[in-house]
């Protein structure tokens, strides 16, 4: 859409952001406008391009998004009951249809029986990406079997159903756009093409399943909350990360603070756009840490880990990277829901049954608060003081050094603590302020254990 003063804007309108994406619907976008959810799906997306596609940093700052909230907050409830109305009706169709590419199969059923993406699990629940506890009740290697795509094509279908999880089948150029603009983003950042070979797809898989069984608290999130696609990184994609100025930049500065003898490298990434883990190579195949006083990157922590302060990270394996950038994750998914839908529309997605309606707008209050990219003095100054963490009251802290570089990585860093298999990092590797944070983040009472069950 092109605004009063000639420039492309933001808008949550449908048609005006298949536009935008490049695409002519004709006529088949007529009720599309009226499904705000679908709509503002686009808009996540739309926005996680804002910077890269040129926007004034104006389109993204906090001021703007609150009115866009705000707006889309009444849109919204003007709509839900069409919306709730429209979605009955389509689900009743797909019922009636039977689902294109449900593979169901009701034999050799068993906790350990292997299911494929979009297939129906015994209990008859379809295994697509439509709802945040898409993979509540199953086992951690059913889990890591779907969340580890086979192929670039099983990642778009899986991005799709996250995007649109009312399906769209009449708005197929819709769709079409919406493929075309992240196969676009995905040819821009080749570190997020996956390596799909047996090997890769194993080790991956490997990766998850052992991490979840380390921790049922990360179980329990990813029955909850659901979880992205995880896949490892091609040689040529972690290349081409590392070979971009900024990074390695980054890279030198890294090297001499820390006095490290080997080049850094990136462990692993989280894209929020692409509902994606990418796995650096040399973390999960080759075993290797930027942390000079560890020979070798584990699979799983210990769960008589302690973190000494001062240390880069709370933990240097495997799955500690996963947690942390799981963290990343659950944080950017609440941020979607806020850009989406406001915070009156009760968790349908972020933790549609954890997250009740009157919680919802302390959860998106959370996400706000961490989601900052810019060095943030008061904790880094707090950091560099040496002051103890449980001086710092309202402060969020860490024991850590690298927590401290911004919002973001605060948060992610305290998840990463939180989901720890090592009580002694859970009880002393954050502060409170950060603990009560992540509580509220998860829906969750300072007593509540609902992973012991
Ligand atoms: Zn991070």
């Amino acid at each position: 859409m092109v605004g009063r003063d000639g420039e492309r804007v933001a808008s949550s309108s449908l048609k005006a952001i298949t536009e935008y994406l490049g695409v002519d619907l004709g006529d088949k976008h007529h009720t599309a406008d009226a499904d705000a959810e679908a709509a503002a799906m686009v808009m996540e997306n739309l926005i996680a391009g804002a910077i890269e596609k040129g926007w004034s940093a104006g389109a993204i700052d906090r001021e703007t998004r609150t009115e866009f909230v705000e707006k889309r907050r009444k849109d919204f409830e003007d709509k839900v009951s069409k919306f709730e109305e429209e979605k009955e009706q389509y689900l009743k169709q797909v019922a009636e249809q039977g689902g294109s590419d449900s593979l169901s199969s009701g034999r050799n059923a068993s906790d350990k029986k292997i299911y494929k993406y979009g297939q129906k699990s015994d209990d008859g629940k379809e295994l697509r990406k439509t709802q945040s506890d898409w993979l509540k009740g199953l086992s951690s290697k059913q889990i890591a079997n779907l969340v580890v795509p086979e192929s670039e094509n099983q990642h778009m279908n899986m991005l799709l159903d996250d995007y649109l999880p009312n399906g769209d089948n009449e708005a197929a150029g819709f769709v079409e756009a919406l493929k075309k603009n992240l196969l676009e983003r995905l040819g821009k950042s080749p570190w997020s093409r996956g390596d799909y070979s047996p090997e890769a797809i194993e080790r991956m898989r490997e990766v998850v399943e052992a991490s979840l069984n380390s921790s049922p608290k990360l179980k329990w999130a990813f029955e909850n909350f659901g979880a992205p696609s995880f896949v490892m990184m091609t040689k040529a994609g972690a290349d081409a990360y590392e070979n971009q100025p900024h990074v390695r930049a980054k890279k030198e500065q890294l090297m001499s603070a820390r006095s490290m003898k080997n080049e850094p490298f990136v462990m692993a990434l989280q894209m929020a756009d692409m509902d994606l883990i990418v796995f650096n190579r040399k973390q999960v195949v080759d075993q290797l840490t930027n942390d000079p006083d560890f020979e070798k990157s584990p699979l799983v922590s210990d769960a008589n880990h302690t973190v000494r302060p001062g240390r880069a990270n709370i933990d240097v394996s495997s799955s500690a990277t996963l947690s942390h950038e799981y963290g990343h994750w659950l944080h950017m998914k609440a941020m979607r829901e806020s850009e989406r839908t406001g915070s009156s529309v009760t968790g349908a997605r972020f933790g549609r049954e954890q997250i009740t309606e009157s919680r919802m707008p302390r959860v998106v209050s959370v996400a706000e608060k961490y989601n900052s990219k810019d060095m943030d003095e008061m904790m880094g100054n707090a950091y560099r003081s040496s002051i103890p963490m449980d001086r710092t009251p309202g402060i969020p802290r860490t024991l850590t050094s690298y927590a401290h570089t911004n919002g973001r990585e605060m948060l992610a860093e305290g998840l990463s603590a939180f989901f720890h298999p090592s009580e002694n990092v859970q009880k002393n590797a954050i502060n409170e302020t950060l603990r009560r944070d992540i509580l509220e983040l998860l829906g969750l009472e300072p007593d509540d254990a609902p992973w012991e069950k």
